[in-house]
């Protein structure tokens, strides 16, 4: 996907501005030697930022503005070390605002719809973005912020909620226990907005068929935003980003090259109005791909595919990338297949060999599941792996994290 003359434009003022502003990043820039950005090839010269980058500008280096125009800060749940300040001019939290209102229309919510948000408020961005997109819609709000599931149910009864923004978790959670309570008659839903955690496809359709409702998929993250840059639409083709904002690339996360239309990488984002921190190529380190062609919707949004995990999970396997994600649908989608998986790969004589473990019920025909697997990833995903399907158990069990991938090459 190319950027446009009009984004180009757009980095150029941005790359102008954070230069002027001589902060922590324009100093990186001017570094770098980049002064100003006219074509395709100035936009690939300019550096990547990551995630520590953001935390050695601690607190407020990121500022690109003067400290009088800025009207509020976020800051991402750092797990470790020291957090990452994101500080926002009234404009940046208008626009983000407005990106959500544009979510929201892409799930077809009104101003008639009564939206139940159960993500959190405060310094994490997910709840107020959740609020003020609702709230520039015109739809009720009904900001429960995060926990005390009775209180929750009680609200969406009585207030009719027609809508539920909730992480992925929550939202089973709720479907669980309106389930459980027998109270689905009561409940009003008709559409989910799902933010902020990778998901697979079984948890998805649990939630979807326990409430009866569609569910919207919303990506985001603090460093940029928040969440709110793209959604799926109704045809669920992936999510639209809004490249008015946000100018999104998909890269090899080793060569840091771009990679072509519908190939997995890595999504690094251009902040391209921003004002209180705008963000150059940053590596988010979230995997997908650019869904080439058109969506039915018509819409020119660009799409990408579901995240499909981070880029530390990618696999190489004779210039293919995979994640151990896309192995996983396989399975699912081979009822006789158990969900219990293992990849080996090694170099013996000169040449790679991917091994897949799978387990599966005694009662199964091995070479046949064998032979249906590795015509499935061949198909699939683009390599014949050798396929070995052993009995239920044989393969190891961790009490943490299963490790799913052993490579035995030798770097
Ligand atoms: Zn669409």
């Amino acid at each position: 996907m190319k950027i446009s003359d009009t984004q180009l434009q757009m980095v150029d003022r941005q790359v102008k501005r954070l230069i002027a502003a001589d902060n922590f990043y324009g100093r990186k820039l001017k570094d770098a030697g980049i002064s100003e950005v006219r074509n395709e090839e100035d936009f690939e010269r300019l550096p990547f930022s990551h995630k520590q980058d953001l935390r050695d500008a601690y607190p407020l280096g990121l500022m690109a503005v003067p400290e009088e125009e800025i009207v509020r800060i976020h800051s991402s749940s750092g797990t470790t070390g020291i957090p990452v300040i994101i500080p926002y001019t009234a404009k940046d939290v208008d626009d983000w605002a407005e990106m959500f209102k544009r979510c929201y229309e892409f799930a077809g919510i009104t101003n008639k719809d009564r939206i139940q948000i159960t993500p959190g408020y405060g310094l994490w961005t997910a709840g107020i973005g959740f609020q003020l997109g609702a709230e520039k819609l015109g739809s009720m709000v009904i900001p429960m912020g995060p926990g005390n599931t009775p209180k929750q149910l009680q609200f969406m009864m009585d207030m009719k909620s027609t809508v539920i923004c909730a992480t992925s978790s929550y939202a089973l959670l709720l479907a669980e226990e309106i389930e459980k309570q027998g109270i689905k008659d009561k409940i009003c839903l008709k559409k989910g907005v799902i933010g902020s955690e990778r998901w697979g496809e079984k948890m998805r359709k649990r939630i979807s068929s326990t409430l009866g409702i569609e569910l919207y998929d919303i990506y985001g993250l603090t460093e940029i935003y928040g969440p709110g840059i793209g959604i799926n639409c109704k045809y669920d083709t992936g999510m639209h980003i809004w490249d008015d904002y946000v100018y999104i690339e998909i890269i090899d996360p080793e060569t840091g090259k771009n990679v072509p239309d519908g190939e997995f990488g890595e999504i690094v984002l251009t902040t391209l109005v921003k004002e209180g921190a705008p963000l150059i190529r940053y590596r988010t380190h979230d995997m997908s791909r650019i869904i080439p062609g058109e969506c039915p919707c018509g819409s020119k949004y660009p799409r990408i595919d579901v995240i499909q995990g981070r880029s530390d999970d990618m696999v190489k396997f004779k210039g293919v990338n995979f994640f151990p994600k896309q192995i996983e649908e396989i399975l699912a989608q081979n009822a006789d297949a158990s969900s219990e998986y293992q990849i080996r790969i090694s170099h013996d004589d000169g040449r790679d060999t991917l091994r897949l473990y799978v387990e599966a019920e005694g009662s199964v025909r091995f070479d046949d599941l064998a032979d249906k697997l590795a015509s499935d990833v061949k198909s699939r995903i683009g390599f014949t792996p050798i396929v070995k399907v052993v009995e239920i158990g044989v393969l190891p069990r961790s009490m943490k994290k299963t490790q799913r991938v052993i490579d035995e090459r030798v770097e």
